[in-house]
């Protein structure tokens, strides 16, 4: 009859729905489910065959409160340097630029090889030293996150200096990210380095939660095994039991390796490095780690 809309075939109808649910479904394009904070969108499901070689990987400590290398001054904060990687990465660059450069020197990093400055969060002890680096070496771009106190920003911006803002989870450079903004007061982002057979974690301070970065970094890259995780892990007022049954949560998340440093506190170290022996990585400044380590 003319004017009159057609129906399409039952089976028709029920093929269409299902490839819309398809559509909806597909994994790597799916908002993470999380708390309320987390804007987490993951668009690119990690390619296997294109993972870091551990191998070629080297995380070398420029800045913490805990001494490891002689010769090398130690200051609250911490700074670590990661090669080996598609770019050069500075995670966090300690509270004091004299002391930053001071080590680097000694360690024998020139600053110039620095493509790219990662900022956990806007605490001093973490973003002190920044200044002094871009005197040396103006042309790298700082990934912070985009909740940065809007005058940090706009000093940045007013020097000329590349930035990259971030929120939800985003490539770093191939196969290191940023876990994206976590937490609340302060916002903080974590450092990701995605290996063939394992992932590799480094926190600032970790004041979202250690626990809470680690799974929130497996469901991220849809990794069960986490190679090491390292750096602040922010549990000085803890108790031994709380320790305790923290190390026990590293282990039920797989964590392999456990390198906490910086305001982890002297109670946690002793108590991961009891839990973990031999796996227990002491991190100081000067310690330098490397890929082949991990496996
Ligand atoms: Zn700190
Ligand atoms: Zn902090």
């Amino acid at each position: 009859m003319p004017g009159r809309k057609k129906r399409r075939p039952l089976l028709r109808r029920l093929l269409h729905a299902c490839f819309f649910i398809l559509i909806l479904v597909r994994p790597g394009s799916a908002v993470m489910a999380g708390e309320g904070e987390d804007r987490t969108v993951m668009n690119n499901e990690p390619k296997r065959s294109a993972l870091a070689d551990m191998n070629n990987l080297k995380i070398t400590v420029i800045f913490d409160n805990n001494p490891f290398r002689p010769g090398l001054t130690t200051g609250w904060g911490f700074a670590c340097l990661i090669t080996g990687t598609e770019k050069t990465i500075l995670f966090d660059t300690g509270a004091d630029g004299a002391v930053l450069l001071a080590n680097m020197k000694e360690l024998g990093v020139d600053p110039a090889v620095i493509d790219i400055v990662v900022l956990s969060h806007a605490h001093r002890d973490h973003v002190g030293g920044l200044k002094d680096l871009l005197a040396v070496n103006h042309a790298v771009t700082v990934f912070l996150p985009r909740s940065f106190p809007a005058p940090f920003k706009n000093r940045l911006q007013q020097a000329g200096v590349q930035t990259t803002e971030i929120d939800g989870f985003a490539p770093i450079c191939d196969n290191v990210y940023s876990t994206g903004e976590l937490g609340v007061d302060p916002i903080e982002q974590s450092l990701l380095v995605h290996g063939g057979t394992g992932i590799v974690v480094i926190t600032g301070c970790a004041h979202p939660g250690i626990v809470k970065i680690l799974t929130r970094a497996e469901k991220l890259l849809q990794a069960d095994k986490i190679l090491l995780a390292m750096g602040g892990f922010h549990l000085p007022e803890k108790s031994p039991e709380e320790l305790r049954e923290m190390t026990a949560a590293f282990r039920r998340l797989g964590v392999r390796r456990a390198g906490p440093c910086h305001c982890s506190g002297d109670a946690a170290r002793r108590i991961f490095a009891e839990e973990y022996g031999e796996q227990y990585i002491e991190v100081g400044v000067g310690r330098e780690i490397s890929g082949n380590e991990l496996e």
